[in-house]
């Protein structure tokens, strides 16, 4: 793979001129094709002719994925107040504090999400007398993997209320970690914080 340097040059197709022309490598603010936000800083090959960018270099993939992923909206949902108070106590349970939340949704879901016969139960939850409740506090997730897990969830699980699944996970490690206090799962949960630590 070829590396390009702030002021490297290069042929390439311009899109806006529609011929071949030199473009010179710059930094640049790229704004998403389809106009939602801006790419800040990254290494572009700007047209000579047009001053129009028509080469993004492998090497800017990273960081445009990076900024891209960091724009993209988080999931909310709408908890009662005692679904967040569960999260927050099972947090405890581990040895950890009330920041590993997040982290304990996202293993949960990714956990659930690759195994079938589990999502397949969790159902079962939203008719328990915790799953009731005016909805007051707010849960937000984010990352990578958590918009495929919890599409894949959804299929697996039936459920396809996003807000009923996050409160069918929230209700599961309620029963896994401070009801049945799984060991297995306790500690695979005790590795992931100690390495996230
Ligand atoms: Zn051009």
């Amino acid at each position: 793979m070829k590396i390009f340097k702030v002021g490297d040059s290069q042929k390439a197709i311009c899109e806006n001129c529609r011929s071949l022309e030199n473009a010179t490598f710059k930094l640049r603010d790229v704004p998403f094709s389809d106009g939602s936000g801006l790419v800040k800083n990254v290494l572009v090959g700007v047209c000579d002719k047009c001053d129009q960018v028509s080469i993004l270099p492998h090497q800017s993939t990273p960081v445009v994925k990076k900024q891209l992923e960091a724009q993209r909206k988080p999931i909310e949902s709408r908890l009662p107040a005692h679904m967040v108070d569960i999260l927050n106590l099972a947090t405890l349970e581990l040895g950890g504090s009330t920041d590993f939340v997040q982290n304990l949704m996202k293993f949960y879901i990714h956990k659930l999400a690759s195994d079938e016969r589990s999502a397949k139960t969790i159902a079962r939850f939203l008719k328990s007398e915790l799953a009731k409740g005016k909805a007051e506090k707010r849960l937000s997730l984010k990352g990578r993997q958590i918009y495929a897990d919890i599409e894949l969830l959804k299929a697996t699980s039936r459920i396809s209320n996003t807000t009923d699944l996050i409160k069918s996970v929230i209700l599961k490690i309620n029963d896994d970690l401070l009801i049945k206090k799984e060991p297995k799962t306790t500690r695979q949960l005790k590795d992931v914080m100690a390495s996230v630590a």
